[in-house]
């Protein structure tokens, strides 16, 4: 950051003094002075006009420090006051921005709470006002009979509350109204014809605009307001020194002005993607696409802007994905570099692989078994993610993988992130394993259990064991990296449910001083979005299963209401009379408490948002103020945001086995029960000892018990996608058909409805997976835990997945093939770019 002469502030303050009380001659004095600190990028906010130290602090607070942060605050909707859309082409439901002219207002007393009333008058576009008046005109003698409709169509505004708009607005003002668009039932309006008002705008956010008797700023700023395509921003929270709110108004001015005086200042334009590179992509320069988003050319089409799409757009998330993609090739590269072990796969090791497998492998496990082993086989370490759908059978392919690294001399970690699973993993490994000879050392396989639960005693000595050499494949928890176990000579490490881990961890057992490194395999179950994959395991190659084995019925899925849990249950019974399993999984463990780590989506998800616009609190709806995640606040109809009563596992544990399912063998697992009592009860469910499971999220991942053919999710609104997702792949593991139901509650989120939706109508993991992306942005989707994303400031990976292909493309060029017309210092400018920002916006170390 570049520090100013005190002098200079100071001549700064007292030039925003003599403007405010108009000592002009002094100002003409300042303003020169002032030329002197040029507005660069990097200079710090508060030396921008309308800003000052006050505002600055609060800016700083939200991350916006120099001019080039401030710019990188871009607006999140437009409006087109240029060209609005006719009302006439607006349906019902849909989102507006209107163009129009105070008519009338009133505060209504109703018995709930004062609603001020508005009527805003809209004129139809000319063409249509002007084709009216030819048809008049045509008619001769008549034209008085056929005078068109009036020309001002109008729209009823509502608030609730809204006692303190009483005297803001005056008839004849010109107003811009952001909301969306209710039918009207009456069709009348405060002083419109009775019957002719289409619609109606509950709580609009709304700006009164400028007209012909504005003065001072207001005048001079006239241009920002009206007559083109307007930007409107997210309110940045804080105030100016005199009171006002930060506002999309005030940041229209301060922007305007920021680049203004950027151009007045001959500022060097800070082009940071190579002219080269521009010029074939046809991607504008830098300033000038921050600036086409800030103040669109008249004539940008609305639909591209909304949606990212304008050349400006792609051209500041092709930057971002670029050197995003760019310092994840140079890893690759480096990678490429190191030393692993060149596993041999000759006659010996087929032949292990075929006696292994019981049963013929899908197309996509062979595909993707060869992707394996041909990392395998190169002598750099292995890097590799391999997703695959719930059931699709990635730990075959694993143990296939771990059985050439056996054959090969070398020992095998394969770790889970529960004890369950890595008990699973372990005698899935035995009953495979166990009765077989390795063809090569004509021994059988020695395969050990390590986890957190074992005793003391127990641990030191496979600690020992794996140690000496004596184990070949090492199947565990965390415990298995935590606690410092030392191999003999490891080959491979298998990480299971990579979504559990932290990204920091799965580098952990990798680092091995001595010769090569392990080759390390990443598997989920979480089907990641292609998008993700690419950017947070970038520095992976990613292997896909995406085909089921086959036999498998589609697990059929129903919604049903709460109030029929009863017929749920019923279905249940017979289920377990026909000798089949049954999961019942509630969103909490006890009482209507949110004690469930495991759960995650069921935070903030009662964004009622459809409701809060019929009957909204009384937020002052003013200028900007939209919500994107509207938070429930208590107003007069605060109750119903109060949260409703959840069914809760112990709870209903309880009133099943006394009711319901008397007489059936009920098993509780969750959470807050110790590893043995989890274990226990797990294992008696799998060995048929329990017929329902009433359960939490702790099942989620990998359990597998084939007989189990009925997954009830209750409160199932509360659940993320991919969590109802690895819920539902708990059952439909066997021959029998299977069935999830979703038992819903009585609040539904618009957000909730669409995950509903969604789970009945595919199964497909990477479908459900794209959608729960979109709906929840790439750090929901990983939860909190997950370090390691990256934080784009325009890109965002749900919506720009092509132009994070081409970043992709264009990195791995630019690193391997540059084009021989950029010159030496473009490229160097890039690496030392890279370099800042892979540390500053990616946070991503080891650059
Ligand atoms: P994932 O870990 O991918 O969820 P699993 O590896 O647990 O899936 O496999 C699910 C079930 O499908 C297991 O019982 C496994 O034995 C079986 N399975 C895997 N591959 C095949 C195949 N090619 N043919 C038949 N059954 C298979
Ligand atoms: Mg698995």
């Amino acid at each position: 950051m570049r520090q100013y002469p005190l002098c200079i502030e100071r001549v700064r303050q007292r030039s925003v003094a003599a403007q405010m009380f108009g000592h002009l001659g002094r100002e003409r004095m300042c303003t020169d002075i002032l030329k002197a600190v040029r507005i660069e990028l990097s200079t710090p906010v508060k030396y921008i006009k309308r800003v000052g130290e006050r505002v600055a602090a609060g800016l700083a607070e939200r991350g916006i420090e120099t001019v080039e942060d401030l710019l990188y605050h871009l607006p999140f909707r437009y409006e087109d006051r240029l060209h609005p859309k006719p009302l006439a082409e607006y349906r019902v439901g849909e989102m507006a921005s209107i163009v129009g002219e105070v008519r009338g207002t009133v505060l209504l007393r109703t018995r709930s709470a004062p609603i001020f009333e508005m009527t805003v008058g809209v004129k139809p576009p000319r063409e249509i006002r002007e084709a009216r008046y030819e048809i008049r005109d045509s008619k001769d003698g008549m034209s008085g009979l056929l005078r068109p409709p009036p020309v001002l169509e109008t729209v009823k505004c509502l608030w609730f509350h809204g006692t303190y708009l009483r005297d803001k607005f005056k008839p004849g003002q010109m107003i811009a109204l952001y909301g969306k668009l209710d039918g009207s039932r009456s069709g009348n309006a405060l002083g419109a014809v009775p019957g002719a008002t289409k619609f109606k705008m509950v709580q609009p956010t709304f700006e009164i605009l400028p007209d012909a008797t504005a003065t001072g700023e207001d005048a001079e700023f006239t241009m920002l307001e009206m007559g083109r395509i307007v930007p409107v921003y997210e309110s940045l929270g804080g105030k100016t020194p005199w009171g006002a709110k930060l506002t999309s108004r005030w940041l229209r001015r301060v922007m305007w002005t920021v680049f203004r005086e950027l151009a007045e200042s001959g500022a060097v334009a800070d082009e940071t993607l190579p002219a080269v590179l521009r010029e074939r992509l046809g991607l504008p320069a830098r300033m000038a696409a921050l600036e086409g988003l800030h103040f669109p050319a008249a004539g940008t089409p609305m639909t591209e802007l909304m949606s990212a799409r304008t050349p400006a757009h792609r051209r500041l998330i092709f930057e971002e994905f670029w050197y995003l993609e760019l310092g994840l090739e140079l890893k690759r590269r480096r990678l490429r570099e190191r030393v692993g072990t060149a596993f041999a796969t000759g006659e010996k090791v087929r032949e292990a692989l075929k006696q292994m497998l019981p049963f013929k492998p899908t197309a996509a496990q062979k595909r993707v078994l060869g992707e394996i082993v041909s990392d395998m086989r190169a002598a750099r370490p292995m890097r590799r993610l391999l997703q695959g759908d719930v059931g699709s059978g990635k730990t075959i392919v694993a143990l296939q993988a771990a059985l050439v690294a056996i054959e090969n001399g070398y020992q095998v970690a394969m770790m889970a992130p529960t004890e369950i699973l890595a008990t699973q993993h372990y005698l899935y490994a035995r009953r495979l394993l166990s009765e077989l000879i390795s063809p090569t050392t004509g021994k059988p396989y020695r395969i050990a259990l390590l986890t957190g639960s074992l005793d003391d005693r127990t641990k030191r000595e496979v600690r020992g064991r794996i140690f000496r050499g004596e184990i070949d494949l090492a199947i565990g928890t965390h415990a298995l990296v935590e606690e410092k176990v030392d191999f003999e000579n490891l080959g491979l490490v298998i990480v299971d449910e990579q979504h559990r881990f932290g990204v920091q961890q799965r580098f952990k057992l990798m680092r091995k001083p001595g010769a090569g490194e392990p080759d390390v395999l990443v598997m989920t179950a979480t089907p990641i979005p292609r998008t993700l994959a690419l950017t947070v395991y970038g520095d992976l190659e990613v292997s896909v299963l995406d085909e089921l084995p086959p036999g498998r019925t589609p697990i059929v899925t129903r919604r049903m209401p709460e109030e029929r849990s009863g017929e749920v249950w019923d279905f249940v019974r017979k289920q377990v009379e026909a000798g089949r399993q049954a999961y019942i999984v509630y969103p909490v463990i006890e009482g209507d408490k949110d004690d469930q780590p495991e759960l995650d989506f069921a935070r903030g998800d009662e964004n009622l948002s459809d409701y809060e616009q019929e009957a909204g609190p009384s937020a002052p709806s003013q200028d900007d103020k939209f919500k994107k995640s509207g938070k429930p606040k208590k107003g007069a109809q605060g109750k119903i945001f109060e949260k409703q009563k959840l069914r809760s596992a112990t709870e209903m544990f309880e009133q099943l086995r006394a009711g319901e399912f008397s007489g059936l063998r009920l098993g509780m697992l969750h959470g807050r029960m110790s590893a043995d009592d989890k274990e226990v009860a797990m294992a008696r469910f799998k060995r048929g000892e329990v017929d329902v499971l009433v359960a939490t999220t702790v099942i989620e991942v990998g359990v597998d018990v084939p007989n189990a053919t009925v997954m009830v999710i209750e409160h199932a609104e509360r659940f993320g996608l991919a969590q109802m997702h690895q819920l539902r792949g708990r059952v439909g593991r066997g021959a029998a058909k299977s069935y999830c139901v979703l038992l819903t509650g009585s609040k539904i989120s618009r957000e909730a409805e669409l995950r509903l939706d969604a789970m009945v109508q595919t199964q497909n993991g990477f479908q459900l997976a794209e959608i729960d992306l979109e709906q929840r942005g790439p750090g929901e989707f990983f939860g909190t835990r997950q370090a390691g994303l990256p934080e784009f400031r325009v890109a965002n990976l749900a919506r720009d997945r092509d132009v994070l292909e081409l970043a992709k493309i264009e990195a791995a060029k630019f690193v391997y093939s540059p084009d021989p017309k950029m010159d030496r210092a473009q490229i160097d400018a890039v690496w030392a770019r890279l370099k800042q920002q892979w540390q500053r916006r990616y946070g991503l170390v080891e650059a």
